[in-house]
């Protein structure tokens, strides 16, 4: 029993090695194709034309679970009520709540107005700490949240997974990975790490083309492979054909 035990964790650090080498392998011109892409193709959003960490977290936190379209009404009727963090800090909680309504999930809305008011309160004007640590250290950010303040707003070098970027990563470079199970989710995330580009400018365009590509052509439903800029280097792609 344990005999078999370690064989298999042998055969998924193996596995693991293989799908590394091969995101390495490919990392530079499925960088550039997806870039390139990414800049004639990409959906003019709102949040996509600041770099204002606020608005970024704004963002960031209407679209968890929510669709585009619905945070596209919401998000500038709510910056142009609070568009600080201190104003928002001072707002009372009734109106936060109503300016949040339509998106559901209000302890976002909830925590978002307490971050407010716990950096409102070292010191004016209220400001986002720069590091993904920092960040995870106020109410209701997670890992994904805090990196992509750090990356978007910040441009720092930190790898993103969403669901699109999962799915993705993992039909490009590893289609046998199951992003469900807890050892290949850590694969896919060391995979996506591998496929980023050197400086944090660079992985702010990256990030985001790989979110507009599996919201737009590699979806949950269907793979639009005739118009994928990366289908020269998709596994998932060359076992269609094969
Ligand atoms: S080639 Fe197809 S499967 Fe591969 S990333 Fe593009 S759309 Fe997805």
């Amino acid at each position: 029993m344990t005999q078999r035990v370690a064989s298999k964790r042998g055969r998924s650090a193996a596995q693991r090695e293989a799908v590394l080498r091969r995101a390495a392998g490919i990392r530079l011109r499925f960088g550039r194709l997806l870039r390139a892409w990414y800049r004639s193709h990409h959906r003019d959003l709102p949040w996509r034309r600041t770099r204002d960490p606020y608005r970024v977290l704004v963002s960031e936190l209407m679209l968890q679970q929510t669709q585009v379209s619905r945070v596209v009404l919401k998000y500038g009727e709510f910056l142009e009520q609070f568009p600080t963090l201190d104003v928002l800090a001072r707002a009372r909680p009734a109106r936060v709540m109503e300016a949040w309504s339509g998106l559901g999930y209000y302890a976002r809305a909830k925590n978002l107005h307490r971050l407010a008011r716990e950096l409102a309160a070292t010191g004016t004007p209220a400001t986002l700490p720069a590091g993904a640590e920092a960040l995870r250290l106020l109410p209701g950010i997670g890992p994904y949240t805090a990196g992509a303040v750090a990356s978007f707003a910040y441009e720092q070098r930190e790898a993103l997974v969403d669901t699109n970027v999962a799915r993705v990563v993992r039909r490009v470079v590893a289609p046998a990975l199951d992003a469900t199970r807890g050892a290949d989710g850590g694969t896919i995330w060391a995979v996506a790490r591998a496929l980023l580009p050197r400086t944090g400018r660079a992985t702010y365009v990256h990030t985001q083309a790989l979110m507009e590509l599996g919201a737009l052509v590699c979806t949950a439903r269907v793979r639009h492979c005739g118009r994928c800029p990366v289908r020269s280097m998709c596994a998932t792609y060359e076992a269609d054909r094969s």
